[in-house]
């Protein structure tokens, strides 16, 4: 058989699948390799007990933990602008600016964002124990590299753009139109219950400090417990395994196409071949039996009218090619009758 024949189409559907497949499973294993760390984590919270956990180790670190506790701000905490009685230690301000587009290819509006400003602050802050500050805490040390910023919003607030004539009219012309602004304040409260997963080391001065991990895995800190984190984690990470699956679904679907239609090119390749071989041997037993004269004789094929009628041309029944002529047609119709031709099978005169 020759090479997979694929089509340009089909190479091209064949090598993205092959290509989202491969990035999916690297998306679904880095996922798996991070869910496998955290389910093999230490599990601690917050307490007196931690510093004698940690010397018990026999070394000032520990490369990953997860470690529950209260946030607690070390100093004076950030007040919101918007509720003067909420406090908390991470703020992100966000300005947002949202408009419709007018998209000429599906005739219609279609909405867009646009960050103008964002802004986050932030105070140093401790992972105390729910019992109080004083039977430990831990701080958390670059809160700003966690993979997501354990946020809650505390404000939000849509002003909508007014819109005279005039602008109405130059929207049009334009094919953009304001719609408003979009104004929220996320916060990471004082008192909320925080996970923090990462490398917990202990101060020459007898302090503990959550850091970013040395080796690159992922610093994470989640509002809640750990348990939650890990199934929101698994969550993602079967998502990618799923899409990884679907792609190399379609690539082996393509490729399994691709085979099929090779084989029953190479059966009607032999079929076409078993016939010529057939319609050769009537040829030579023909030509040993009459002696052609220079005059075309009335049996003669009406194309070439030189070799002799040799095709049964089915449905229809007319006879009035060659073989090699029959080959040549430039539609699989009967040169008579117009008639379309399943079949062809070979005349014999007794
Ligand atoms: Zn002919
Ligand atoms: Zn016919």
């Amino acid at each position: 058989m020759d090479a997979l024949p694929l089509t340009p189409g089909e190479l091209v559907c064949l090598g993205s699948s092959l290509a989202f497949s491969g990035l999916f499973y690297y998306l679904h294993r880095k996922k798996a390799k991070v869910v496998a760390k955290i389910q093999e984590a230490p599990k601690l919270q917050v307490s007196e007990s931690l510093p004698d956990i940690l010397s018990a180790t026999g070394s000032s670190c520990l490369q990953y933990v997860a470690i529950e506790g209260v946030v607690q701000p070390t100093e004076a905490a950030l007040t919101s602008p918007y509720h003067n009685e909420l406090q908390g230690v991470i703020e992100r301000l966000v300005l947002k600016e949202h408009r419709l587009i007018w998209n000429s290819l599906a005739r219609s509006w279609t909405d867009s964002e646009r960050v103008v400003l964002e802004q986050v602050h932030t105070v140093p802050f401790v992972l105390a124990s729910p019992a109080g500050r004083s039977v430990g805490q831990v701080s958390v040390e670059s809160p700003l590299q966690a993979v997501e910023l354990p946020l809650e919003t505390v404000y939000e607030r849509f002003q909508q753009t007014s819109h005279g004539f005039k602008d109405l009219l130059g929207h049009y012309l334009s094919g953009e139109k304001p719609k408003g602004f979009l104004e929220t304040e996320e916060m990471l409260l004082v008192g909320s219950s925080l996970t923090g997963i990462g490398e917990l080391t202990m101060q020459p001065d007898g302090s503990l400090r959550l850091q970013p991990p040395a080796d690159g895995t992922g610093y994470f800190l989640h509002l809640g417990d750990w348990q939650a984190l890990l199934a929101d984690m698994q969550s993602v990470s079967n998502f990618w395994k799923w899409a990884a699956l679907l792609c190399g679904f379609v690539g082996t679907a393509v490729i399994l196409r691709a085979l099929f239609r090779a084989y029953w090119d190479y059966r009607l390749r032999k079929e076409q071949e078993a016939q010529q071989q057939e319609f050769e041997k009537l040829r030579c037993q023909r030509s040993s039996d009459l002696d052609l004269s220079d005059e075309p004789p009335e049996s003669a094929c009406v194309i070439c009218l030189t070799n002799l009628r040799e095709c049964v041309l089915l449905p229809c029944g007319h006879v009035c090619c060659c073989f090699r002529c029959f080959q040549a047609l430039p539609s699989r119709t009967c040169p008579i009758c117009r008639s379309p031709i399943d079949r062809v099978v070979p005349l014999y005169q007794a």
